[in-house]
């Protein structure tokens, strides 16, 4: 059986978030399933170079398109390390300096709808049977850059063929103007609030929602938080009726890549029987962020720096966090105004606040493997994967009891000590108390080394291997699949 994944971010070609993490992890797990995965994903410039290095000459093209939206485009077919991928080559849209979203300024691209409608048109013409011996049975969009695939799909050849949409976080909705849908290329009657109308609006994400057999997002905390108005994002109403339609699996973390055994970009490698390894890693992390050499709590933060990953709250205390005798580590980029502040707090307290604005990979993975513990407030988290990866690594999450951070963590109550199964510390609602109490409440279990240490084997224990969640996504996908074909095959008799 085949799936036609689409996506706009992949790694380990191109990735600013947890999204590529998942895209490039689920092929590989769905294949124990019995599921092949061929992925389409934007030629930035980024991929373009590492699927061709010697130019894209020498890629063969699998299609063209010299007319979409204006561009001149093909998709070409390769292999890389292990994923069929087909890449949508269209330098007019995607090969630009910059973010895969924003320009160097930070704003968004103003041709998103452009560049993300030819996607998802390309995909659904995919799924249709625009390629030569390629028949999905069955076609998965994630997020609203995928997500109007599902439209063109239900509008163009192939109605009927299954889809599913994955909400990775639903605060990105890809809205744009109304005078914009007469260029989409889709039917009158999708302008409707069935259809591709959103608030007045073209809402690709909702349209997604409308047109989806299925739709699945990253924990069933979010999948319940996303239907409240709380934090439904003016979704929750469509979202709670499409319930019956709306499930939470839980990412899983790709554990060859992320394994502390064998981890080339750690200092010293190491397993559950040799945690005392880890302090190798600690002392490089206290070189290259300038931290002193001790044997304080070790707190790391590995994120972007928006609103949502509450981390405003933490800039806010750090003082506070700093007079505790903790220390920092934080490697992150995103919201000028945060990254200011975490740039004062590293000069006002050196040696204990330590601070890299960067998108460094092999660093994220050397904190994970020395840090004691790792800190996420988020206000909201659909599912969070550095928890995940804290956990594998003995690097101990303390995080905000929402969305798929509650899911993953077992929080370090007298109950959950006792049982000797506590993974981590939760805290909530969020706020600059909570946040100070619990990291007291983690300091002085840090103290105690043979509870945190407990605390740290009973993480690496865990099991957030993807084989679970894939195989939530492999039963649904034959469900869809076994529905529409039965659906089709009685549309047959009654004609
Ligand atoms: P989100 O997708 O909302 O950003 P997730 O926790 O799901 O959050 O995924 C974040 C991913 O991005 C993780 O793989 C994390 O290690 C990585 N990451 C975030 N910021 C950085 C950074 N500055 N440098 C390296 N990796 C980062």
């Amino acid at each position: 059986m085949r799936v036609l994944a689409i996506a706009s971010e992949m790694h380990p070609l191109i990735k600013t978030g947890g999204l590529a993490d998942v895209v490039g992890a689920l092929p590989g797990a769905l294949a124990h399933h019995g599921w092949q995965v061929t992925t389409l994903i934007p030629g930035y410039p980024t991929v373009m170079k590492r699927i061709a290095p010697e130019g894209g000459a020498t890629l063969r093209t699998a299609k063209r398109y010299p007319a979409l939206f204006g561009a001149n485009a093909r998709v070409v077919r390769v292999n890389h390390e292990g994923r069929d991928l087909l890449v949508l080559d269209a330098p007019a849209l995607f090969d630009r300096e910059g973010g895969p979203y924003l320009d160097m300024a930070g704003h968004d691209w103003s041709d998103n709808w452009r560049r993300y409608a030819a996607l998802s048109a390309v995909g659904a013409d995919l799924a249709a049977g625009g390629l030569r011996h390629f028949r999905p049975d069955i076609v998965h969009a994630h997020d609203w850059q995928a997500a109007l695939t599902l439209a063109y799909l239900r509008h163009g050849r192939a109605p009927h063929v299954p889809g599913v949409l994955t909400i990775h976080n639903l605060a990105f909705q890809g809205r744009f103007d109304a005078h914009l849908f007469g260029a989409l290329g889709l039917p009158h009657e999708a302008w409707s609030v069935e259809g591709v109308e959103y608030y007045g609006g073209v809402g690709y994400l909702k349209a997604g929602l409308q047109y989806a057999d299925a739709i699945t997002t990253v924990s069933p905390s979010y999948a319940r938080e996303i239907r409240t108005g709380e934090w439904g994002m003016g979704l929750d109403g469509l979202l709670r009726e499409r319930g019956d339609a709306l499930h939470g699996i839980v990412n899983g973390i790709d554990t060859e890549e992320w394994n502390p055994a064998t981890d080339p970009a750690l200092a010293a490698r190491f397993t559950v029987d040799s945690l005392s390894a880890r302090k190798r890693n600690r002392a490089a992390i206290e070189t290259s962020f300038g931290l002193d050499s001790d044997d304080s709590f070790l707190v790391m933060v590995v994120s972007r720096l928006t609103w949502q990953k509450g981390l405003d709250v933490l800039a806010n205390r750090i003082d506070a966090i700093a007079a505790m005798g903790i220390r920092v580590a934080l490697l992150g980029s995103g919201d000028a105004a945060l990254e200011g502040q975490f740039l004062a707090a590293a000069s006002r307290h050196r040696g204990r606040i330590g601070v890299r604005l960067a998108y460094d990979e092999p660093a994220a993975h050397l904190l994970q493997g020395g840090a004691d513990a790792i800190i996420i407030p988020s206000r909201t988290e659909p599912c969070g994967l550095t928890q995940l990866y804290g956990l594998r690594y003995g690097c101990v999450p303390i995080v905000a009891r929402t969305g798929g951070l509650a899911d993953t963590v077992i929080d370090a109550n007298e109950a959950a000590l006792g049982a000797g199964v506590a993974t981590g510390l939760q805290f909530g609602p969020l706020s600059p108390d909570s946040l100070l109490d619990v990291l007291a409440r983690a300091q002085t279990l840090h103290r105690d080394t043979a509870t945190w240490e407990a605390m740290q084997r009973a993480g690496m224990a865990a099991d957030f291997s993807w084989d679970r969640s894939a195989a939530r996504y492999a039963s649904l996908f034959a469900q869809l699949v076994k529905a529409k074909r039965g659906g089709a095959a009685m549309d047959e008799t009654a004609r």
